[in-house]
């Protein structure tokens, strides 16, 4: 019998990925010679709507044949150098990643995927101790400060990161960061794909060590690429990963700067969160002032970073991301995303940022101690029950919402990420969990009903959509005033734990 209340997912063309590697007109003209089978196989992974731009294809393909389209995916950009070698296909982690084997390799055990957080030898809380990074970098600098203390010990060449693309600034473009500034001036989370793994190009042709922040299916495509390639397997020395719910499709972007009316063309520099933990998003205008992205023109409240993401993703998740369920980066060295938990006491000043990280691996680990003895990074050991409570709500939610996404497509016969054994099926829902799970599913409607969700995000862009914002806002302190009475209260009677 059905578990499903009401089923979202039945639009013919709802879940399929807009396709541009198919498109006639996308493949080159005067290309007469009979179009190679991995390349196919490619464009049945995109047009399947498996393909969640991480670029490793890209970045593995020995003969230049691949380039990025505007949306990031996979384009064909020099037929007639493909060798047909099957690099792309067999490296794409968005049509295959065998969670088990690969966990058995890394961590010498198997992974339950109902785990929100994966194995890890210590869960911390961290902040940069660099004069300024703690406040410009997203969280608290964690990720930052380790690329750094690297660089400086003359143990990486380099470090994979996200840069802005100078053209359209809210888009990010990843590079190798070569020196410490080109490090620094990396910060801050970049919400729009991004397709990091191209770079894999680029470490392939000039040796070196380098470090990679990725993704959590970026992670993956790194671990696929390492296996097919050894060169990259010795000269990525480190993967830190970051946690993710989901990146939001370009078009979400290209209405919110649409909604910046004349200050967009003034804009030098688009910066995600400014603030205090979580921040807002900013633009750099000419003269070097801020001006806020969201109702720039209202004084008083103004959502913040988190609000606004959590509309994109509603509206904004892409198709692939929908069936994706590591959250926590569980295969990196080292995972790091932001501390949503309780504020831990008056003796930390959380709002000034912190990063969350799991050190997953022996040499992660290491790596991470030993930016604490260099004075890179301050650092608080979480127990396991304090680790587990950060990021259960979205890690859970991701998850379940993935395994519901893949069964309802697995009935519709369309085409299936394969985590391993291409005949598993994933846990069913059940009581709380099939509640929850189909309210998050709702809410992410019209991320299957694309053609109203532009209308939907101008209207949150209006005086309409800050009315409920700020509505929403006022709800939530009363609840965050209520969580804080009752614990000073429950402290107060019977002492503090
Ligand atoms: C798309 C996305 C979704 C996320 N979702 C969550 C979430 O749901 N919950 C959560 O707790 N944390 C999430 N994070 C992680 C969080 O935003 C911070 O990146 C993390 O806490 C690290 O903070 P930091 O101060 O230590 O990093 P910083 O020192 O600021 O360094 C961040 C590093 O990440 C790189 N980077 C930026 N954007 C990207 C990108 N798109 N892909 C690869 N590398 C990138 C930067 O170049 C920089 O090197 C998300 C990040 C991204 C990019
Ligand atoms: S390797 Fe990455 S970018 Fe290439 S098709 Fe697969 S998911 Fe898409
Ligand atoms: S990786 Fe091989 S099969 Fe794929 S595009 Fe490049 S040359 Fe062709
Ligand atoms: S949700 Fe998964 S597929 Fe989407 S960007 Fe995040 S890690 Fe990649």
């Amino acid at each position: 019998m059905s578990n499903r209340a009401f089923n979202i997912l039945d639009d013919e063309h709802s879940l399929r990925a807009p396709s541009p590697f198919l498109e006639p007109a996308r493949w080159p003209p005067n290309e007469s010679r009979e179009q190679p089978r991995a390349l196919r196989g490619l464009a049945q992974i995109v047009d399947g709507g498996l393909c969640h731009r991480c670029g490793s294809c890209v970045g593995i393909c020995p003969t230049g044949v691949l380039g990025l389209s505007d949306q990031e995916y996979p384009q064909i950009q020099n037929l007639s150098a493909c060798t047909d070698c099957d690099l792309c296909v067999k490296v794409c982690p968005g049509d295959e990643f065998d969670y088990e084997r690969i966990a058995q390799e890394q961590f010498g055990t198997s992974l339950d995927i109902t785990d929100t957080h994966g194995v890890y030898q210590q869960a911390v809380l961290s902040y940069a101790t660099h004069p300024t990074l703690r406040e410009h970098s997203t969280s608290g600098g964690l990720v930052t400060g380790i690329l750094l203390d690297l660089l400086e010990r003359g143990e990486i060449d380099g470090a994979v990161v996200i840069s802005s693309d100078e053209e359209h600034l809210w888009k990010g473009k990843p590079i190798i960061a070569r020196t410490k500034e080109a490090i620094l001036s990396a910060t801050k989370s970049k919400y729009a794909i991004s397709p990091t793994n191209s770079v894999f190009k680029e470490i392939l042709e000039i040796p070196g060590r380098y470090a990679l922040v990725g993704l959590p299916c970026q992670i993956h495509g790194y671990h696929k690429a390492a296996e097919l390639d050894d060169r990259l397997k010795e000269r990525i020395v480190l993967t830190i990963g970051l946690f993710c719910h989901a990146a939001i499709e370009h078009e979400a972007f290209e209405i919110i700067w649409e909604s910046l009316g004349q200050k967009a063309s003034k804009a030098t520099r688009f910066i995600s969160r400014v603030g205090k933990h979580p921040g807002a998003p900013h633009i750099e205008l000419e003269d070097g002032t801020l001006y806020p992205v969201y109702f720039g023109n209202h004084s008083g409240f103004r959502p913040s970073s988190m609000e606004m993401i959590n509309i994109l993703y509603r509206l904004y998740t892409p198709p692939r991301c929908l069936t994706c369920f590591d959250a926590l980066a569980e295969f990196a060295d080292i995972s790091v995303g932001d501390p949503w938990m309780a504020p831990p006491g008056d003796d930390i000043d959380f709002l000034h940022g912190y990063s969350f990280g799991l050190l997953r691996t022996a040499r992660g680990k290491e790596i991470y101690e030993r930016a604490v003895r260099d004075d890179k990074l301050v650092s608080y050991n979480l127990t396991d029950k304090e680790a587990r409570q950060c990021n259960k709500k979205m890690a859970t939610e991701k998850k379940w919402r993935a395994f519901r996404v893949i069964e309802t497509q697995r009935r519709q016969g369309k085409s299936l990420p394969a985590y391993g054994d291409p005949l598993r099926t994933f846990p069913r829902h059940a009581g709380v969990q099939f509640l929850e799970t189909e309210g998050n599913m709702f809410t992410h409607m019209l991320c299957f009903l694309p053609k109203y969700r532009a209308s939907v995000l101008r209207f949150f862009l209006g005086e309409g959509g800050y009315a409920l914002l700020w509505l929403n806002n006022k709800r939530r302190r009363v609840k965050f005033w209520l969580r804080d009475t009752f614990a000073a209260l429950k402290r107060r009677l019977y002492g503090r734990k």
